[in-house]
């Protein structure tokens, strides 16, 4: 019989998470039912939010339940079909976890056209990272043409591709990233304006220095002191959107929170979260929009695929290592 290899969660991590609080295990290839298809998966969406869902307690997505398969989105093939909407051989998207084999109801998911973009793409940008960019800057953060916008973690998935819609859009991008390479990679591949390395010190100078008209968005990808920092620089009427915490989600302690928040009064700016999921009836308009981007050149995209199911908490741990630039791709399978 052929066998399935799966990640489950095995405890609530303290801190960064370890390979204990998982469970690596072999069953059986699942079979679907009616209205189902089984789904051979190929390539796994490694996200920060991951650290996030292993967690108890409200959110804006329920918790992985212990001894769940972990949750993941994945691009797969399509073995068997008993749904009408998909046929043997098609490649599809959906959230089918860490795991080489899953069968789900047809509603659960997506066909990809494997001709307009590679298939990892659509884990990155013409996935839920480049989604979340696309609606956070234009819906969230309303930017507009000659304005500035300032993104954290500009070298991922998701900040690389919000730089690059700024510049698309008339407007100057600025990005914040780890190590001089990212900065390298940010001006000269990407068409930032201005990159600062963060860990180099100095932020808020570098800043001004960046941002001589202060900052009209700030995309807000780390929360922590870099947050902190760009309240500090924002326009009248400035715009943070607040996507994602990656410095404070494998805190022990409490949320570091900005105390630098009155400079929203100051500037009569705001502040405001976003759920992509929240847009989960537009995404198609993003995805067409930038799968035209990148056949045009416009819009370039990068995924870091990193081989082997087995690898699975390792990998996902170069996310809070800065290891990676554009999305972090498990392959579990050839193409
Ligand atoms: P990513 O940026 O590709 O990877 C994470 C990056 O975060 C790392 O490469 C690292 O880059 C940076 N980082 C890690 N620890 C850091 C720290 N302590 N301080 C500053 N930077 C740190 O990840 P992504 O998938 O694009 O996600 C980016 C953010 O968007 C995350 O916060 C995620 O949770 C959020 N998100 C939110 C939604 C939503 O609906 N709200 C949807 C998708 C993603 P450096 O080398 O630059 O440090």
């Amino acid at each position: 019989m052929a066998t399935n290899h799966q990640f489950k969660l095995a405890a609530r991590p303290v801190g960064m998470p370890k390979r204990s609080d998982w469970d690596y295990v072999e069953v059986p290839v699942p079979q679907p039912n009616d209205g189902e298809a089984l789904v051979r998966v190929i390539y796994v969406s490694l996200d920060p939010a991951m650290r996030g869902w292993m967690n108890e307690g409200r959110s804006y997505i329920r918790p992985v339940e212990l001894g769940a398969v972990m949750r993941a989105g994945v691009v797969g093939q399509v073995m068997e079909s008993k749904a009408e909407a998909f046929a043997t051989g098609d490649y599809v998207t959906g959230n089918l976890g860490v795991q080489e084999f899953a069968t789900a109801a047809a509603r659960h998911l997506v066909k990809i056209d494997r001709t307009s973009a590679a298939l990892p793409t659509y884990l990155g940008t013409l996935g839920m990272p480049g989604i979340t960019a696309y609606f956070g800057l234009l819906d969230v953060g309303e930017m507009e043409v000659g304005q500035t916008v300032v993104v954290s973690g500009a070298a991922g998935a998701v900040g690389s591709v919000v730089g690059q819609i700024a510049k698309i859009h008339g407007g100057r991008a600025v990005g914040i990233a780890g190590g001089p390479e990212k900065c390298r990679y940010l001006v000269e591949e990407l068409g930032f304006d201005a990159a600062i390395d963060y860990k180099a010190g100095e932020l808020s100078t570098r800043l001004r220095e960046a941002c001589p008209d202060r900052i009209n968005v700030y995309f807000d990808n780390v929360g922590g002191e870099i947050l902190n920092t760009c309240l500090m620089g924002l326009a009248l009427h400035g715009r943070v959107v607040i996507c994602g915490a990656v410095s404070q989600y494998n805190n022990t302690s409490a949320v570091a929170g900005p105390s630098n928040y009155l400079s929203l009064l100051v500037n009569r700016a705001r502040m405001e979260g976003l759920v992509v999921f929240d847009y989960a009836e537009r995404y198609a308009e993003a995805v067409q929009t930038m799968a035209q981007w990148i056949g045009e050149g416009r819009l370039k995209t990068r995924e870091e695929i990193v081989e082997g199911i087995e690898t699975f908490p390792d990998t996902l741990l170069r996310l809070f290592k800065g290891e990676n630039t554009g999305k972090l791709v498990l392959k579990v399978a050839d193409e």
